[in-house]
């Protein structure tokens, strides 16, 4: 009998590139462990420089705090609705609640998985007609894939509403030749363990209009008003990222690149191992449309398809997961108003996310494969 356990694969584990202990040692050896320093302007100059389109970056702790800046920013406050991709990580919503404000979920469509202009525009007629005009949209490119983002943004800027941009899955991904992370009037970053890149926590606001940036700094870091001791006219939070952290960023940057093309690998990968199974999809890269491919995703026929697969693999040790459970299915939620076409309901039956780790190696691939086909057939 054998009684060595496999080797266990993660869904997506942090993948250090090798410069990072330098960054930090650096930090050490200069005394640089208070919370600004050196460090964290480099990761803001390395993340302006690799989006482009003249954004400015506030490194912050994570990608939730960074929400709910960016919400607070945009003028979000007690009393307000926020339209919200419903299919998503918790923490795209969450964030309008620590501000008072009142989540209304949309729902998806099937080209890209993330929020559907339809449902949105739908949304925004009704809230207006019912008196309360949306304060914000809160858009996900979910798993890497960027959203409808022309049809998105020309409704936001035809009834007048800011887009906060969630591209905490998608950095390194582009609509039509453009990077995410540039397209809201804010948008925001994670450097989350699991996340392509990682700081082990941490996260970013982006915006093209400096002011945000300023302000987010600010507000970050307990709007502390410009006087020799400590003065205070608005309310403030701990939101900054340290030195420490940003190091560890400065070198993960460094290999940002080449972890998107191994996160690529994998899908293609996938791709062409699961060919033979006409039961299951991998989602789809419309044109025009480049993923990161932060996770691979497949559709398959069936809940219980899509559990036998997830079981299996569990069996041998090996991570999957369902689709994010849409926020209007969420227990927490379920007093939200939400404008629904049925297609995050059935994503989320059917959908699974594959290991996708830039460190996975060829060989972890094929037992995927492996055993996904002696399921499937
Ligand atoms: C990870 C994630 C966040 C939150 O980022 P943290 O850094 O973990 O706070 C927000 N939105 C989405 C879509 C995410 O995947």
């Amino acid at each position: 009998m054998n009684i060595v356990e496999s080797k266990k694969i993660w869904l997506s584990s942090p993948h250090m590139g090798g410069t990072e202990q330098q960054y930090v040692k650096e930090a050490f050896d200069t005394n640089w462990v208070a919370p600004l320093g050196p460090n964290v302007d480099g990761f803001e100059n390395d993340i302006a420089n690799y989006l482009g389109e003249g954004t400015h970056v506030a490194a912050l702790s994570s990608g939730t705090a960074s929400l709910h800046l960016g919400l607070q920013l945009l003028g979000v406050s007690t009393g307000d609705e926020v339209l919200c991709q419903s299919m998503t990580f918790a923490a795209s919503a969450n964030p309008i609640t620590y501000l008072g404000a009142t989540p209304v979920f949309i729902d998806s469509e099937f080209l890209t998985w993330n929020i559907c202009p339809e449902q949105l525009e739908i949304a925004i007629k009704d809230r207006i007609a019912k008196g309360k005009k949306p304060k914000a949209i809160v858009a996900v490119h979910l798993y890497g894939m960027p959203y409808q983002v022309t049809a998105i943004h020309d409704i936001a800027t035809r009834y007048e509403i800011p887009v906060l941009e969630d591209s905490a899955e998608s950095l390194g991904s582009t609509y039509k030749g453009v990077n995410c992370g540039t397209f809201g009037d804010i948008s925001i970053l994670s450097f989350n363990g699991n996340k392509i890149i990682t700081t082990s926590g941490g996260g970013a606001l982006v915006s093209k209009t400096e002011a945000y940036r300023n302000k987010a700094i600010f507000l970050a870091t307990q709007a502390r008003d410009n006087a020799p001791h400590y003065e205070h006219t608005e309310i403030g939070h701990n939101y900054r990222m340290s030195n420490i952290l940003a190091g560890i960023g400065r070198g993960q940057m460094e290999v940002l690149d080449k972890h998107v093309s191994l996160r690529r690998r994998n899908y293609e990968f996938y791709q062409q191992h699961l060919l033979e199974c006409s039961d299951l999809q991998l989602q789809q890269a419309p044109e025009g449309y480049f993923s990161n491919r932060w996770l691979s995703c497949i559709e398959t026929q069936s809940f219980t398809q899509r559990e036998a697969i997830r079981a299996a693999l569990a069996a041998e040790n090996i991570e999957s997961r369902p689709l994010w459970k849409p926020m209007h299915l969420q227990p927490v939620f379920a007093d939200c108003d939400a404008y629904l076409n049925g297609v995050s309901n059935d994503l989320f039956e059917r959908g699974l996310c594959l290991p996708s780790g830039s460190n996975l190696e060829e060989e972890d691939l094929f037992r995927i494969t492996s055993i996904i086909k002696k399921i499937v057939g």
